[in-house]
């Protein structure tokens, strides 16, 4: 078969709402509140970053980057078992074991590296891998990767679970989100430990937005599931969201990451970080274990959100973390949706397949504790305007908003 134009392939995803556009911003935070300024000129509140904590403008966070960038340089110069793996990395993986009760971390460049790290680590050609439905596409694409078997379960359903690890004795690694990215809501994460230990299959739970958020001492999904760390054997993490930095993490016993070290080819055959960044995300570290306030903030104007949102029908998905996605069911009303919030000055994407299944598009909203209340009241009101009321919603639905 001979390819196909290209243009044409574009053009037919523009007629399908599919079109992905970047858009050019400059952040900021100005007077406690999370701000971008588009190519336009135009300045937007920004409720659609990661940074949960606030902390990606933190002033200590650039001062700790530029004084090691001038005594260690910008780059790292060579891979992390050649000779790229500096003090900073050494201490920031320390530093990150401790804080989550592991014996040990290993610094990954990207979450999307750990965990394609991880899965083609851990799994083999002729095993099986049991996913949830809605994993992040990292997760799948390591699992592609591996040469392994893989299969999806319904979202969140440990039943299932249990049902393929008592069947399958071929399954050998168990993956899933702790908070879901496009959905905010957290795998059944006691159920899935203790299957998968039952059964001697890896449980790999990926915590992106449970780290520095969840848990009372913000230790993520599984501080909030009131488990210890040993209950899940492989947990990865990444540093550019709530820790408002860059990079990822793998933590877990001293053999895993031992392992890791010798088989996670995203591991072996790339660039260290640059030692810089490590050093932030030390400095990001300590301030989020120090200043609480941060994760309780943004928690309580995650409920204001939802309280308001909830008095105005707005359909929201069941979902108690920063993550508050908001039903609009097409691609083409989710465009048109996040088009009218940024004429009032609102910065929400809108979220399309196939990244969410199709007929779930949505806008997603989240907070972050460098927003004002009277922000997160404004941009629900403009919400309202643009998916209130107006939408049909399904007796499940409605129940869940
Ligand atoms: C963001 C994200 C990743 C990727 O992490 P990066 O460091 O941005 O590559 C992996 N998994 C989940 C669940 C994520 O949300």
């Amino acid at each position: 078969m001979r390819r196909q134009p290209l243009d044409s392939l574009l053009a037919d995803l523009d007629a399908r709402y599919l079109t992905r556009r970047r858009t050019t911003v400059d952040g900021f935070v100005e007077q406690g509140n999370r701000l971008v300024t588009a190519k336009d000129g135009r300045t937007l509140v920004d409720f659609s970053s990661n940074d949960y904590l606030g902390l990606a403008h933190h002033p200590a966070l650039a001062s700790a980057m530029s004084e090691c960038a001038a005594r260690n340089g910008a780059g790292s110069a060579a891979s992390h078992l050649i000779t790229g793996h500096g003090v900073e990395h050494e201490r920031l993986e320390e530093e990150l074991a401790a804080f989550l009760g592991r014996e040990r971390a290993l610094l990954f460049s990207t979450g999307y590296m750990a965990n394609l790290g991880v899965m083609t680590a851990l799994a083999d050609r002729g095993e099986c891998i049991l996913l949830d439905r809605l994993s992040h596409a990292s997760i799948i694409d390591g699992a592609l990767l591996s040469g392994a078997r893989f299969k999806r379960y319904p979202h969140c359903d440990a039943g299932a679970v249990e049902c393929e690890l008592e069947e399958n004795p071929g399954i050998t690694v168990v993956a899933t989100d702790g908070v879901f990215s496009m959905d905010g809501d957290v795998a059944p994460l006691q159920r899935l430990a203790s299957a998968a230990a039952a059964r001697k299959a890896w449980l790999v739970v990926d915590d992106a937005h449970g780290i520095g958020v969840l848990g009372d001492n913000g230790r993520g999904s599984l501080e909030h599931c009131g488990m210890s760390g040993d209950a899940v054997p492989v947990l990865v993490g990444t540093l550019g969201k709530a820790l408002g930095s860059f990079g990822a993490f793998v933590a877990g016993s001293r053999d895993l990451i031992e392992y890791l070290i010798q088989k996670a080819r995203p591991y072996i055959y790339t660039t260290a970080l640059p030692q810089p960044v490590a050093a932030a995300t030390r400095e990001a570290l300590a301030i989020a274990q120090r200043e609480t306030w941060r994760r309780e903030r943004v928690l309580a104007l995650t409920a204001r959100f939802r309280n308001a949102a909830r008095e105005r029908k707005i359909p929201l998905l069941e979902s108690n973390t920063p993550i508050q996605p908001v039903r609009v069911g097409s691609s083409g009303a989710a465009l048109a949706a996040q088009r009218c919030l940024f004429e009032s000055g609102f910065r929400v994407v809108a979220i399309r397949a196939p990244t969410v299944p199709r007929g779930s598009e949505r806008l997603r909203v989240t907070l972050s504790a460098a927003h004002p209340e009277n922000q997160v009241d404004a941009v629900v009101e403009s919400l309202q305007r643009v998916v209130g009321g107006g939408l049909r919603t399904t007796p499940a639905e409605r129940r869940s908003s």
